[in-house]
């Protein structure tokens, strides 16, 4: 029998990973986080002071990455590199900034295609990114483009931020996400952007709640689990 996939793509703050994770709950599916793995890079390449946008540099660090995915008992995701555990380290706000460089770089999301897709072939899996749907699982059951407008996106990142104890500034987060998005978006390799099956859900002024049942709901009309 084959493994089930949904995609759930879309810009920084959609609520792709806290609905993601309750929906994967939910069916009994695995959630994978893609951003992570690239965030792991981008901790790599910080922690070597490599600018992340430095193409070659970057390129030429990968062969001494080791990155592990793991899920605990509860079915959380943790990253290791290297064999250390780095969830944690990897949410760091300035972490995005360099997870953002690295990603734009054909290289390593060359890199890590398979280990997204290995996870799939053994898996009925919930994967959340910017390239899902499009790239590395086009095969996918379901598709959903998951979106809010850009207030609302940086206000939950925000809140996300300072729940983690971190000191930010709400126009510096605002600011510094909406440049991310829109380097996703122009980048040439693995842009940003709708699948043209998926299914576009957007949550502006919907309550966690309120999106989820959307999502649900999506689910049971596109989906035979
Ligand atoms: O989802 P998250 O904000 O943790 O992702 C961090 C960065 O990794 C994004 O800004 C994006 O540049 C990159 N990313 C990507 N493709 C994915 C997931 C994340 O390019 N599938």
């Amino acid at each position: 029998m084959g493994y089930k996939s949904i995609a759930i793509d879309g810009p920084s703050g959609a609520g792709k990973s806290t609905l993601a994770k309750l929906l994967a709950e939910k069916l009994g599916f695995l959630y994978m986080d893609t951003g992570a793995i690239y965030r792991t890079v981008g901790l790599y390449a910080f922690q070597r002071g490599v600018d992340p946008t430095d193409e070659q540099a970057v390129t030429a660090l990968l062969k001494d990455i080791g990155i592990e995915i793991c899920h605990g008992e509860d079915g959380l995701q943790r990253m290791l590199l290297n064999g250390t555990d780095v969830t944690e380290e990897i949410r760091q706000n300035e972490i995005s900034r360099y997870a953002s460089g690295v990603s734009a770089i054909p290289e390593v999301r060359a890199f890590l295609l398979d280990i997204q897709r290995k996870l799939a072939q053994e898996h009925h899996i919930i994967m959340d990114g910017r390239d899902i749907g499009t790239v590395v699982l086009p095969q996918a059951d379901l598709k959903i483009f998951l979106t809010a407008d850009c207030e609302a996106r940086a206000r939950r990142r925000y809140e996300e931020l300072l729940q983690r104890g971190q000191t930010v500034e709400f126009e510096t987060v605002r600011s510094e996400m909406l440049q991310r998005d829109e380097k996703d978006e122009k980048r040439a390799a693995a842009p940003l952007c709708k699948a043209e099956d998926a299914i576009l859900a957007d949550t502006t002024g919907n309550s966690l709640e309120e999106s989820f049942e959307r999502l649900l709901e999506i689910v049971r009309e596109h989906l035979t689990v």
